[in-house]
């Protein structure tokens, strides 16, 4: 269900793996993702069995419609089932509710000031952070009272295995130069999570460190590198306690 779990003052953050759902292959188990493929009852399933082990209501678990670009949104309650604000990250003050960005390779990120009671996730892929979704989420935050940010970067397709041509590495690069990577193989590469993380440094954020999964690397995981677009999605999920 989760491959990494914790609580960090009233904050809880979790990154949910591919086990314990209910979709069948090449979705299985635990797709909590919108792309076609999947049976969206299967998904819906999939929420409810998620919701019941964070003792919550499927209801109180916010998700994104993922544009792939910079754009944030605030949260005071869980927005109606079926349409999720199309934004590529979530902040909220309001405990109890689950906010979620769902990946599969791109780099999910979770962040938290405890002591403010503010928390803010993003799906942060290649154009997404090239465009600066990570820097407008540590904003959005301060916004609503943030100020000493902890965040989690959560697993990701690793800079040796994300490659790239040259001239997008170069594009990327030019935004955010911590990105620049070299597959396995001497190719041209992005580490988004490293990209990210000098991006959350700069925010004047604290990176804390859990380990590292490359989702290509890890069969645990989903990876649309490995398996192509017939794959489930993983989330990052970060809540304030009641
Ligand atoms: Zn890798």
């Amino acid at each position: 269900m989760f491959c990494f779990r914790d609580t960090f003052g009233s904050v809880e953050i979790a990154f949910t793996d591919r086990h314990g759902g209910v979709s069948s292959p090449p979705f299985d188990t635990l797709n909590l993702g919108a792309a076609p493929g999947d049976s969206p009852e299967d998904v819906e399933h999939n929420y409810e069995i998620l919701a019941r082990e964070l003792d919550t209501d499927p209801g109180t678990v916010a998700r994104m419609h993922q544009m792939h670009d910079a754009e944030v949104a605030v949260l005071r309650q869980a927005p109606p089932p079926g349409s999720p604000p199309r934004v590529d990250a979530l902040v909220t003050d309001v405990p109890g509710l689950v906010i979620s960005a769902r990946v599969a390779d791109c780099v999910p990120v979770l962040l938290a000031d405890p002591e403010a009671g503010v928390v803010g996730c993003a799906h942060a892929g290649r154009s997404g952070m090239a465009a600066g979704v990570v820097p407008n989420t540590v904003r959005g935050m301060r916004e609503l009272g943030a100020d000493r940010i902890t965040a989690w970067v959560g697993p990701y397709v690793c800079g040796a295995c994300y490659e790239v041509p040259e001239a997008m590495q170069a594009d990327v690069v030019a935004a955010v130069p911590a990105s620049r990577s070299m597959t396995s193989w001497g190719t041209p590469a992005l580490d988004l999570g490293a990209g990210v993380e000098s991006q959350l440094r700069e925010a004047g954020c604290s990176v804390t460190g859990f380990g590292s999964w490359c989702t290509r690397e890890t069969p645990d995981l989903y990876s649309h590198r490995r398996d192509g677009p017939m794959t489930g999605r993983s989330a990052g999920l970060v809540r304030i306690r009641r």
